[in-house]
């Protein structure tokens, strides 16, 4: 499909732009090699060490469209931090954050046409580190490959999306205190698949994932943390799963807790159970619930339901606090509000 006509169908993760930039590194020589050129396959020998010891990690992120020949990517340093903290849980090399943001500006420039300009839809880029060393050998690789490649975000409708039914995993785990949950490795998505086709048999969109040690804390659902809007005296709060070392560490999560401040919101990183979110969303304590993430911004959660229960969030619709920080998180992204925080990288490109 052409690029006219892939942007303007919608859809994502299924077309990609038209280049890729790579780089290669080695115990001996470090990182070398980088290259830019178009997409291709990579051949690899079968005994490539990352399709058998899972040695794979990746970062998700998205470029703006922006009029007058740039376009912005948000928080690409921090991305580049996060990535080095997962390279480091596996045991692969880190890359220097000035490397990986112009890789990613690289891919960036070169395809800017391919940066959607409807609001809504964007750019998603996913650079990635694979071991690269040919070997059966059960031990860290000392051959990795870096890639950037990127694909159009082109979603059916770009109205207020639909609040979420989670639902709430008992059966399975995604993390434990000392695993890889903080990292962005292959092996943490693997499996939660099949928790995922229980939800969709449940008629859900994604997994809401409990502690391991007493399965009754909520963490983060799907590829996304989870937010939770107080009714206080004071009027509403924001409330979100403290960093325990088993959940993502999402930029966005943290975008959202210093827009939260900034728009004069309280906010608190402390642990909420199952019941106490079932209970304080019966007693209206808990008015909203929402998730964050790249993949999918900021979206209200209606439903939640498990084998053993299932409670309404609120009205089941879309609560004022979910679509304030929603509506000011996509002015910063599109350049409708004052980059405040500083989040926006701009990147010159040719019209
Ligand atoms: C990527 C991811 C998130 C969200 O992180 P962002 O940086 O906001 O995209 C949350 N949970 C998991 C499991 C993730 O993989």
């Amino acid at each position: 499909m052409n690029r006219i006509a892939a942007l303007a169908t919608p859809g994502f993760g299924d077309v990609f732009t038209d280049h890729m930039v790579t780089m290669r590194w080695t115990a001996q020589e470090g990182w070398h090699e980088p290259e830019v050129g178009p997409l291709t396959p990579i051949a690899m020998h079968p005994a490539t060490m990352a399709l058998h010891y899972g040695q794979t990690i990746f970062e998700g992120m998205k470029a703006f469209w922006r009029a007058g020949g740039q376009r912005a990517v948000f928080r690409p340093a921090d991305h580049a931090r996060r990535f080095n903290n997962s390279a480091r849980r596996m045991a692969m090399p880190t890359l220097p954050v000035a490397d990986f943001v112009a890789a990613v500006e690289t891919l960036v420039r070169l395809d800017a046409a391919w940066v959607p300009r409807t609001r809504g839809h964007n750019l998603y880029l996913r650079p990635f580190m694979i071991a690269a060393e040919t070997g059966l050998g059960n031990r860290p690789a000392e051959e990795y490959l870096f890639i950037v490649i990127a694909t159009p975000l082109r979603p059916a409708s770009t109205a207020e999306p639909k609040p979420l039914r989670l639902w709430i995993a008992t059966d399975h785990v995604r993390a434990a205190q000392g695993g890889t949950g903080e990292a962005k490795c292959g092996g943490n998505y693997g499996g939660t698949y099949v928790a995922q086709r229980r939800a969709a048999a449940n008629d859900c969109d994604d997994v809401v994932w409990l502690d391991a040690a007493e399965r009754s804390y909520v963490e983060e659902a799907g590829s996304s943390n989870l937010f939770f809007v107080e009714s206080t005296l004071d009027g509403p709060c924001l409330r979100t799963p403290p960093l325990s070392g088993t959940l993502l560490p999402g930029i966005t999560r943290d975008s959202v807790l210093q827009l939260a401040l900034s728009l004069g919101y309280p906010v608190s990183t402390e642990p909420l159970t199952v019941d106490e979110w079932e209970q304080s969303c019966a007693d209206g304590r808990i008015t909203e619930t929402f998730v964050s993430g790249t993949f999918r911004s900021i979206v209200p959660v209606g439903h939640v339901a498990s084998a053993q229960r299932e409670w309404q969030v609120g009205d089941g619709v879309a609560g004022p606090v979910t679509s304030r920080l929603r509506e000011a998180m996509l002015d910063i992204h599109y350049g409708d509000a004052p980059d405040e925080f500083g989040w926006m990288q701009l990147v010159d490109a040719d019209e």
